[in-house]
């Protein structure tokens, strides 16, 4: 705290991102990071990018970007937005339009940025309980608000709302914004991305963080109706002309280009996760469906806090939330099968 702060950055409460540790040592299943690594064509165009052109600006639309994502789901590039991290576009998306008088809606356990962005860009919110399964009750959100925003597959808990109740919860709010945070849904899930056509509410984001392992270039996109899409743009053009530099431009539209390994990669995590889930059960842990490169999972008989300080001095960090309703549970990212070994191994000196 400082004098010099004004009373907005005194208020402000931020956001706390999982540790990155400085140790290479620890077997890192905290932040759902993806273990095998950027697509090789993604590596040799951010290669080939790297030489005199870093003197010049790259291009403030990233219109080879926008082309590969839009060839990739058969949109047009004015229905495309790219950022800087899907982060970046989710904060755009609450600044430009999410600010309606209304209460923005979205599950009581969820992403926890987005009360983050709320306090930032003074959104008034409901958090809506998930049930008792912690799946989102679609009936809940018609009612009136000022914008709806859900991950799909949700986070932390992994669960997936089926394409058809994402639908019906669009047509229950046709007024309002919806913006669907498919962080996760291409280890499981279909895109909504379907549906922006016919829906003008409707803003997919989407991040390359996860599924095309390039968390460390930061770039994030939304699909959507050109409208949505503008006011994005304009708040882009008023804040940063050039959010994405010329790596991350190259890197992320090779990496939308090589759809033969990002499917043998996600592929890879998806048969990982049904084993770690089916030796998680073994151990006793109750495990909720996911459709995302994690696991939420609680154990009856011992405190989520504890396990995960004692998974830590064996060497392996995973997520705790301290929020209440979830407070037993641990968000364990699926790694490469020697990182998950090492977790079930952990695990059972721990129990
Ligand atoms: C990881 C994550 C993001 C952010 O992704 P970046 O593109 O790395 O900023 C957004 N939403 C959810 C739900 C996430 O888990």
């Amino acid at each position: 705290m400082s004098k010099f702060w004004s009373p907005f950055v005194k208020d402000l409460v931020p956001y706390v991102p999982g540790e990155q540790p400085k140790l290479a040592k620890l077997v890192k299943l905290n932040t759902n990071e993806n273990p095998y690594g950027p697509s090789p064509k993604a590596i040799a165009a951010m290669q080939a990018e790297l030489g005199d052109s870093l003197r010049l600006y790259p291009d403030p639309n990233s219109d080879r970007l926008k082309q590969a994502v839009a060839d990739y789901y058969g949109v047009s590039t004015a229905q495309v937005f790219v950022g800087n991290g899907s982060d970046e576009v989710l904060a755009h998306a609450f600044h430009g339009l999410f600010q309606h008088g209304k209460p923005l809606l979205f599950p009581d356990v969820t992403y926890s940025f987005y009360p983050v962005y709320c306090g930032l860009y003074g959104v008034p919110y409901e958090a809506l309980a998930l049930d008792e399964q912690f799946q989102i009750r679609v009936e809940d959100y018609a009612r009136p608000n000022g914008g709806i925003i859900f991950p799909n597959p949700n986070a932390p808990t992994g669960c997936l709302l089926p394409l058809d109740a994402v639908e019906r919860l669009l047509q229950g709010s046709p007024d309002s914004v919806v913006v669907v945070d498919e962080a996760y849904i291409d280890f499981g899930g279909e895109t909504a991305i379907k549906l922006v056509d016919r829906y003008p509410n409707l803003l997919v984001t989407q991040t390359l963080s996860k599924s095309r392992s390039l968390a460390g270039l930061r770039v994030g996109i939304a699909v959507g109706h050109p409208d949505l899409i503008e006011a994005l743009e304009r708040i882009k053009n008023s804040f940063n002309s050039y959010p994405l530099d010329r790596m991350a431009i190259v890197g992320a539209a090779a990496a939308f280009e090589d759809e033969t390994y990002f499917r043998k990669t996600c592929q890879l995590v998806i048969d990982s996760r049904e084993q770690v889930v089916a030796a998680l059960s073994g151990l006793g842990f109750e495990v909720l469906p996911s459709a995302a490169n994690f696991i939420f999972a609680r154990h009856p008989q011992k405190d989520a806090g504890e396990l995960a300080a004692a998974l830590r001095e064996h060497g392996v960090i995973v997520r705790h939330f301290k929020q209440q309703r979830i407070a037993q549970f641990l968000r364990i990212t699926i790694g490469n099968p020697e990182q998950n070994q090492a977790l079930l191994d952990a695990l059972r000196q721990v129990l």
